[in-house]
């Protein structure tokens, strides 16, 4: 016999198997897509204004839901992402089961479980607060494999809205996320001369020793105390051990907590990658990215302060975390916007068939948020 959902709980679970259990994959626009469509019947339902987002063939359908359509800027704006790390076929093998206080399956955590806590969130929202605020919701499709689809559009909506939630879960413990360092990846190719190093060492010109300078010198530039780190992660070079190395190449990952020191690292990095490191080696560089911080400010500090108060006031304390990866939060933060991130239910193990959703933190982080815009 089966019975009707008694509790949020129980309702969210079986919204969550309805989510979780097709394939959705980065590389399965159908799949993300179809939950494109799901969220989009969820928020027609209350009365949000919804637009389904077409990022091109390579990638599934976003979603836009808001409830002041036209608004100019957002009080709020509300992030999740729609796609999983998971290869087609994960679903069937693996659906959403519960165990004990856990649930399981590909992305019950990161993100589904953020992506159905917005919707449940505004659901459950006073009208006096959704009449006052302007709310906006996007769902990008993308997010696993850097957002390159979805990027500009995310980057378009955060620069009209005051503060920015992002519903990547919680960490297993409940700490959520009030800063990110920010990341950039410089390579830079060097090209010498091949030569034998035995019998004409003076006619080469050695693309290795240039690059293991340069790589030397950029690491010098971090910055312990700053909280800055360059590492040369990877360094491609040579032909054999008695060979004058004729190419090599080396890539750089910088990171750092705030966008002045950000400006202040990749200048002295574009700096050394123009000077000469080694006669008569040559060397020309590119930015495969370049991302701003998510910092964590005095103006910040105030969103920080309201997500915290919302939970102390529904009977439970959040505890941030100042990470060094980067996500599209740093990405929404670039024009000054406030961001925190980590707002949807807890959860662990993500990216693997461990990956869980902590079952006791999805009433509270709903009622976290919806209480949150009362404060706001
Ligand atoms: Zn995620």
């Amino acid at each position: 016999m089966s019975t009707q959902p008694t509790s949020i709980l129980e309702s969210y679970l079986e919204d969550l198997a309805s989510l979780v259990n097709f394939d959705c994959g980065t590389e399965n626009p159908d799949g993300v897509t179809r939950a494109a469509g799901i969220m989009k019947e969820h928020f027609d339902s209350i009365g949000f204004k919804t637009e389904i987002i077409d990022f091109g063939p390579a990638v599934g359908n976003g979603l836009l839901a808001t409830n002041k359509p036209g608004a100019s800027r957002y009080d709020v704006l509300l992030n999740a992402h729609l796609d999983t790390v998971f290869p087609d076929g994960t679903a069937a093998t693996r659906p959403l089961t519960i165990k004990g206080d856990r649930a399981y399956g590909p992305g019950c955590a990161d993100c589904k479980g953020g992506v159905l806590a917005i919707y449940y969130a505004l659901k459950a929202a006073r009208k006096e607060d959704l009449d006052r605020l302007s709310i906006a919701v996007a769902y990008n499709p993308d997010e696993e494999t850097g957002s390159r689809h979805s990027q500009k559009w995310l980057s378009e909506l955060s620069s009209k809205a005051d503060r920015v939630l992002i519903f990547e879960p919680a960490r297993a413990n409940g700490e959520l996320v009030r800063s990110r360092k920010g990341a950039a990846r410089l390579k830079i190719n060097f090209h010498g001369q091949s030569s034998h190093a035995g019998n004409a060492p003076y006619k080469g010109a050695n693309a290795n020793l240039a690059a293991i300078r340069f790589a030397s010198a950029a690491a010098g530039l971090a910055d312990v105390e700053r909280g800055t780190t360059v590492n040369p992660g990877l360094i491609h070079g040579g032909e054999a051990a008695n060979i004058i190395s004729s190419h090599c190449e080396v890539v750089l990952d910088l990171r750092y907590w705030n966008n002045v020191d950000w400006k202040l690292l990749t200048t002295e990095i574009e700096k050394l990658a123009q000077q000469t490191w080694a006669p008569r080696v040559t060397q020309e560089y590119v930015w495969l990215t370049n991302d701003p911080a998510m910092p964590y400010s005095e103006s910040s500090k105030v969103l920080v302060d309201q997500v915290t108060e919302a939970a102390r006031l529904e009977g439970f304390e959040v505890k941030w975390l100042d990470v060094g990866g980067a996500s599209d939060g740093n990405l929404m933060a670039e024009h000054g916007t406030l961001v925190v991130d980590g707002c949807g239910p807890a959860g662990g193990d993500y990216h693997s068939d461990k990956e869980f959703l902590r079952l006791d933190t999805v009433e509270e982080r709903i009622r976290m948020v919806s209480r949150f815009l009362t404060l706001i």
